[in-house]
């Protein structure tokens, strides 16, 4: 999804407003991350955060219950604790979930719906379980592949897996810690 910044010419229409980016403040003002604004209206008809800034030109999110004009920056009410990452990749262990949510369940050789992981270079010649040897991949690829590198059988890596970034990561931190703050 590409976010369109409130300073852009292009007007909000109901057709585009999804498409704005909203800036979320920590409840200490410090800036997190942007969002798209369907979810940051989502957080204040929840309760979960407040509008600080609107649109310059008011513009007005209907929900069967509430009327919300389209923010600008929200403020989350609780406070949420985002550990520093000294730098860049998720260092952690590469997890068969953790795989597949990076890889959006895309298999990485045909694009197809990915429900199981695949070794590149095969754990039987050595293959790590690392975010850079594992890449979601759809039973049919899987099977083709086997044992083999994906030279061997003349297939492709759609894109070169690594590992999630720090920004996903956070990103999912802040999901989950506001989901079970406001379940
Ligand atoms: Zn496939």
């Amino acid at each position: 999804m590409t976010f369109r910044h409130a300073a852009d010419p292009v007007a909000v229409t109901a057709d585009n407003w999804i498409h704005t980016s909203v800036l979320v403040l920590n409840a200490s003002y410090e800036a997190l991350d942007e969002i798209a604004a369907d979810r940051a209206v989502v957080l204040i008809i929840g309760g979960a955060a407040e509008a600080i800034a609107d649109r310059e030109s008011y513009f007005a999110i209907r929900s069967t219950r509430v009327e919300v004009p389209l923010p600008q920056t929200i403020r989350l009410r609780r406070y949420v604790y985002i550990e520093h990452v000294p730098h860049g990749g998720d260092q952690s262990r590469a997890t068969l979930a953790g795989v597949l949510r990076r890889d959006r369940h895309r298999c990485g050789y045909c694009a197809g719906w990915a429900r199981t992981v695949d070794h590149i270079r095969p754990r039987s010649r050595g293959g790590p379980n690392t975010w850079d040897n594992l890449v979601a991949c759809c039973v049919a690829c899987n099977t083709a592949k086997a044992d083999h590198t994906p030279e061997e059988v003349g297939m492709r890596l759609l894109w070169q897996p690594k590992a999630p970034t720090h920004r996903a990561k956070q990103q999912r931190k802040i999901w989950r810690q506001l989901a079970a703050g406001h379940a």
